[in-house]
């Protein structure tokens, strides 16, 4: 189905030289999401990368869960997690791993880099100890811990791990250098004691490794050759470095950074989708709005299309900003080939046509898709009484044939696989409004050209009154007015567009979408690709998920 052809990058080349040299055999790597909320496009990007370069060079990806900070993760995460990485269509190798597996290792580390004069239990409190630490400029100072016997903090370490201690009242820091110019080698916090159950190992702990001390070290144990991650980490390399050095494990990762994926319009950090849940602005992490791959799951969005988008994009050394509009170019890329035909009149308006009898019901057999024939070719029923677009119709006769290709008093129209049609004159209420339109049609025209003389203006689509499924649509606009509605002084929440959800009730469905079903999409003809929404029951009604419109009607409305 991809035609898109992955550019090669620079890990890639690394690798290729590693296993060239023979400085590698199999390419192990691994995505190491922490379970402190639901993945998102970055997290895609991630996945695609670190499963492709293990799959390109026939090695494993292992998933493997950074738990070690029990505060916000939750098991209801880590299934989320689960179901998105399998979804995307990708195969870890072996079972899947969890930091906290390695928590008894991890604390036998610890307990090494003690005995060799490397780490000592410090008193400092978190302010203190921050001030300790300098700055970018400036040298840090010595903790007056810092000299303390190595069996005396063997005793401490152990009280800390058996909840003897306070929280806040002890930290586990290796001793490094406090004037090292990467501040991340400022003698560093290995463990803090938090007294708090573990989604895994429940009160077994009383204190938990920093997501530094535990980090090359979990890629140790599972072999990963090529610990890749994003850029914000490239000036921790030289603290993981320093750990592999200075502890007996049994492998040497080496790390690699590439840049960020940030897209314009969208929020991709998890506080961040926390703070949208939380304030209401969002149903919830599926909201189909959101970034996650959960959200875009359920607003139709395709695995193989977020493979697509992931795949076309540079693994740069630096961050950048991807335009939305390439992303929404692969969803509809996909959803073109892979989208039945469908119709769904919207804002409906009565036709009735004069010249079909009352009693008579033509079954018109119509293509699934206009050129591919795996589709089921589908019955429409064609009656005297039909839908159309309130927007399909004008009674301004004055309208350009170019400008207004569509219904016209006193003109012709094809209705979509159907007959031409004329209208003739309209009823309306007594406010004014248009109620109904009576029309006629030309005998003989389905899928015939009308006799010489007559020119429909346009095709546009309806479906039988008789027929129809009533149905709700949503349609979404963008969650953000401002492409980075993070860059300004204000909260990004101020770019929020309180516009983003438009629900559209009674709208009239083609008989043959009450069957439709989750996981299909659907091309409702000249407005859009749907799908079922998944979270709405049968009992409820029919509600679809516009996914994305047939083009970028965007920046069209806004300019
Ligand atoms: P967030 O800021 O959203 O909480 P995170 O980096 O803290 O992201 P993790 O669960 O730790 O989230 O991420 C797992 C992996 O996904 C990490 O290797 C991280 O580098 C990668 N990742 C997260 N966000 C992005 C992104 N926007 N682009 C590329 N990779 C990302
Ligand atoms: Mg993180």
């Amino acid at each position: 189905m991809s035609n898109v052809t992955k550019p090669s990058n620079f890990i890639q080349q690394i690798i290729a030289a590693d296993i060239d040299a023979g400085r590698v055999s199999t390419v192990v790597t691994r995505f190491p999401p922490e379970p402190n909320g639901y993945l998102h496009i970055g997290h895609a990007k991630s996945i695609c990368v670190n499963f492709g370069l293990a799959e390109a060079n026939g090695g494993q990806c292992n998933l493997r869960f950074d738990d070690t900070n029990p505060d916000t993760e939750s098991d209801e995460f880590v299934k989320a997690i689960i179901q998105d990485v399998k979804w995307l269509g990708f195969q870890w190798g072996g079972e899947v791993r969890f930091a906290s597996d390695y928590f008894a290792q991890l604390y036998a580390w610890a307990g090494h880099l003690v005995e060799q004069g490397k780490a000592f239990v410090c008193e400092l409190d978190a302010e203190t100890l921050r001030e300790y630490r300098g700055t970018l400029t400036a040298g840090g100072k010595n903790s007056p811990y810092r000299d303390r016997p190595a069996n005396e903090n063997l005793v401490l370490l152990e009280h800390m791990k058996n909840g003897e201690i306070d929280e806040g009242l002890m930290t586990l820091r290796a001793k490094i250098d406090m004037q090292s110019p990467n501040i991340n080698l400022r003698d560093p916090v290995l463990y803090r004691i938090k007294k708090q159950a573990h989604h895994r190992t429940g009160t077994q702990w009383n204190i938990y490794p920093s997501y530094d001390f535990a980090h090359g070290q979990e890629d140790a144990i599972e072999g990963v050759t090529h610990s890749v991650c994003t850029l914000e980490f490239a000036a921790n390399r030289p603290l993981y470095n320093w750990f592999i050095d200075n502890l007996p494990v049994p492998s040497t990762p080496r790390q690699y950074e590439f840049g960020r994926l940030n897209v314009n319009y969208m929020v991709t950090s998890k506080r961040k989708l926390r703070a949208l849940i939380e304030g209401g602005w969002v149903e919830g992490w599926d909201d189909p709005r959101m970034p996650t791959l959960s959200g875009m799951r359920r607003r139709g969005i395709t695995a193989q299309a977020l493979r697509n988008f992931c795949d076309s994009l540079a693994v740069a050394k630096t961050d950048g900003v991807v335009d939305v509009s390439q992303l929404e170019y692969f969803v509809r890329d996909d959803l073109n080939v892979r989208a039945q035909r469908a119709m769904c009149v919207l804002k409906p308006l009565k036709v009735i046509l004069t010249n079909f009898a009352d009693s008579e019901t033509e079954i018109l057999s119509v293509a699934g898709h206009p050129s591919l024939e795996h589709f089921k070719t589908r019955e429409l029923p064609f009656t005297r009484e039909l839908y159309i677009d309130r927007d399909d119709f004008s009674e301004d006769t004055t309208l350009s044939r170019k400008k207004f290709k569509r219904l016209v008093l006193g003109d012709y129209v094809r209705l979509r696989s159907a007959y031409v049609i004329r209208a003739d004159h309209v009823k309306r209420n007594t406010a004014g409004d248009i109620t109904e339109i009576r029309a006629s049609i030309v005998p003989g025209t389905v899928g015939e050209d009308p006799p010489h003389g007559i020119k429909a203006r346009g095709v546009i689509h309806w479906v039988s009154a008789a027929h129809a499924r009533d149905c709700r649509v949503l349609r979404y606009d963008r969650l953000f007015t401002e492409p980075l509605p993070e860059a300004g002084v204000e909260p990004f929440t101020h770019h929020i567009n309180p516009q983003s959800l438009e629900v559209i009730d009674g709208c009239k469905a083609e008989p043959s979408l009450g069957q439709a079903q989750v996981g299909e999409h659907y091309q409702f003809e000249r407005e859009g690709y749907y799908c079922l929404d998944s979270r709405a029951n049968k009992e409820g009604g029919l509600i679809f998920i516009c996914t994305i419109g047939l083009r970028d009607t965007w920046q069209k409305s806004k300019t």
